[in-house]
């Protein structure tokens, strides 16, 4: 061809906007195009003589034997005209995707290959050829580095993530489709488009990072530029090194984190809810790891161990509450050795070692696990039960105190019943032999008359004291005060009994000097009158009863003494309550409603005075009773003592 004519073809070829590439048949580069030059990074001069294979990376050398160019020649039928995608090698060893068209023209040494390129943005879009063979004939044989290749385009287009990659410009070079759609576009559009003009600063900052040799990650909100759909998510940058060693450009990942952020934000939300619940409940709640070390522990449980919550975490309980913590970490350990709970365990202040008033709790340890079965660790449940311990032994009290009453109450009818009717019979007997004689017109015994008489009073007695005692539960039991003689009172009631001491002998200590009191006469001789016939009742027949009047310190002290069968010790308190009569005094031996003592103390105590007894089983009782002497009182004013409790 002559020289000119070559010159104007090159020219031509210059001008064309897409590489071409011209060979002699050894595949020799006879011819490169301006573009190609651009394309591929080498000046004309350093390719010129060199094989074509120089353009395309190792892989691609050779097809089942042949060279790329010759296979893609010998498929130049089928493909008919259409071209082929394939990597070409840049000069820096960066493989970029290109159509690639393989034509021939003349034969044997006058063959001339031609080759015409067009650079792909998309690397990740085809399966075609030539690799099409690899995937359908079973007969072919299979070459690793193109499975290879294939297998990396599935993995890359199947990943649920979005994946791109750029160039150091940083020029989105390819991308899968999941990409595409996140981004809400099309391949097509994204290819090509430099990663500046999306101007995110931190999107640039990644990309520089990954440039600069280093991964980087991206967390944010992108707005689809069509739809203005808003999508959190996740980029993981990379960079990508060529052959050299050097950053060729970069991959990122890109995922769509609406539902993990839903997922998050629901879990934080939960988290929250239970941290409050965990916080605030009542009861005390705390998580020990398998070593029986506190990992997490709430205030209530805190302020029961005594020591603030941060305090706990990482240490035992022996660690916390010394040789307590020891004892209280048996449950615990327990359930760690045998996996099975442990409920309602009892434990006080005082087991625990807490400071504090006493209190006590119901704890439970129950092993912690994971859904596959694996034990983390023991929860502990501490309830402070000692609001509801006491209710509960209030009210066993309450209810024993009311079988108590309903037992009084019982045993009160029982023996008031008989007492009532023990003098009923002697004293029909007496009338119906004061009438028989009557009618014989006998001589009348008065003795017989006495005796009825004495049944009377008896009777009369029991049902005053049974009057008595319903007026002062009442409150309605008056008093008359008045300045009364307390010496010539005692002296006056031992005189009554003459008549009723039997073989007792009355032992009375008069005061060297007269008593006087503020007081109901009648009621005091009532009170004086019951310790008398205590004494007579609950002693021999014969013993000697000393009573004894004095005054100490403005206080007129009356005492009664007996030889009798004294009070048990653990009764003498019960004396003076309604209706109690002490177990050593059967109401078979001694007859009376237990009312006497009860009544007597209201009185003495609405006198300003104190009843009290000291006694011993077997050895006699002393009955006491001291009341204010007039001289305590105020001239000219009420008795204070008195005055509150007159009606
Ligand atoms: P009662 O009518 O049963 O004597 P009281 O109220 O006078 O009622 O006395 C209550 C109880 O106190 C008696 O049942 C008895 O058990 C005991 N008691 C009272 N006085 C004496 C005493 N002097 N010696 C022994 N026990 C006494």
């Amino acid at each position: 061809m002559a020289g000119g004519a070559i010159r104007e073809l090159e020219a031509v070829l210059d001008a064309a906007v897409d590489p071409v590439i011209a060979c002699d048949s050894g595949e020799h580069i006879l011819h490169v195009n301006t573009a190609t030059e651009r394309l591929v990074g080498w000046d004309r001069e350093q390719l010129l003589g060199k094989p074509v294979t120089k353009l395309f990376p190792s892989r691609l050398h050779s097809f089942q034997g042949v060279s790329l160019v010759r296979y893609l020649l010998s498929r130049r039928k089928l493909l008919s005209g259409r071209p082929t995608r394939v990597f070409a090698r840049r000069k820096d060893g960066v493989e970029l995707l290109v159509e690639l068209t393989v034509g021939a023209a003349g034969v044997n040494e006058e063959e001339r290959i031609v080759l015409t390129m067009r650079r792909l943005h998309e690397v990740i879009d085809t399966l075609d050829e030539p690799l099409e063979h690899v995937a359908n004939g079973p007969e072919a044989p299979v070459r690793p580095e193109e499975t290879g290749d294939r297998l990396y385009q599935l993995v890359v287009e199947n990943a649920p993530q979005g994946i791109f990659h750029f160039d150091r410009v940083p020029i989105l070079t390819a991308c899968n489709e999941q990409f595409a759609q996140l981004m809400g576009t099309s391949k097509r559009n994204l290819v090509g488009v430099n990663l500046l003009t999306l101007r995110d600063e931190n999107i640039m900052a990644c990309v520089r990072e990954s440039l600069g040799g280093q991964r980087c990650d991206y967390e944010g909100d992108y707005r689809a530029l069509s739809t203005g759909k808003v999508t959190p998510v996740r980029v993981r940058f990379a960079p990508c090194y060529a052959e050299d060693g050097s950053v060729e450009g970069g991959v990122a990942i890109v995922e769509d984190i609406t539902d993990r952020r839903r997922v998050e934000a629901e879990r934080e939300e939960n988290m929250a809810q239970l941290d409050l619940l965990f916080r605030g409940a009542p009861v005390g709640i705390g998580f020990l790891d398998t070593e029986l070390r506190y990992v997490r522990i709430n205030e209530t449980l805190a302020r029961i161990n005594g020591l603030p919550a941060e305090a706990h975490v990482g240490h035992t309980l022996p660690e916390l509450l010394g040789a307590p913590g020891a004892v209280a970490e048996l449950g615990p350990r327990q359930v760690l050795r045998t996996g099975e709970p442990m409920v309602s365990q009892e434990a006080t202040t005082e087991d625990l070692g807490a400071p504090g008033p006493m209190r006590s709790f119901s704890g439970s340890f129950y092993p912690v696990r994971t859904p596959d079965g694996r034990v983390l660790g023991v929860g502990v449940l501490l309830e402070d039960v000692t609001e509801r311990k006491r209710a509960e032994e209030e009210r066993a009290h309450l209810y024993g105190e009311a079988q108590e009453a309903v037992r009084v109450r019982d045993d009160f009818l029982s023996i008031a019943s008989h007492e009532l009717k023990t003098p009923l019979t002697p004293l029909s007997l007496r009338l119906a032999t004061l009438e028989r004689r009557l009618e014989r017109g006998e001589h009348l015994d008065p003795s017989v008359l006495r005796h009825a008489r004495h049944q009377l009073t008896r009777l009369t007695g029991l049902i005053n004291d049974l009057l008595d005692a319903s007026r002062i539960e009442a409150g309605r039991l008056a008093l008359h005060p008045e300045d009364t003689r307390f010496d010539q009172l005692v002296e006056h009631t031992l005189a009554s009994l003459e008549g009723q001491r039997g073989n007792h002998v009355f032992d009375f200590e008069r005061p060297p000097r007269t008593i006087s009191v503020h007081g109901d006469a009648y009621r005091l001789e009532q009170v004086v009158l019951n310790l008398l016939e205590n004494a007579l009742k609950y002693s021999p027949d014969g013993g000697t009863i000393r009573v004894r009047l004095s005054v100490d310190e403005d206080v007129a002290v009356l005492s009664v003494k007996d030889p009798g069968i004294g009070i048990p010790e653990d009764q003498q308190r019960q004396l003076f309550d309604r209706y109690f009569r002490a177990r050593n005094a059967s109401s078979r031996s001694y007859g009376g409603l237990g009312l006497g003592l009860y009544i007597s103390r209201d009185i003495v105590e609405r006198h300003g005075g104190r009843i009290w007894v000291e006694s011993e089983p077997g050895q006699g009782s002393t009955f006491y009773v001291a009341l204010p002497t007039l001289a305590a009182a105020r001239p000219g004013l009420p008795l204070a003592w008195a005055d509150r409790h007159l009606h």
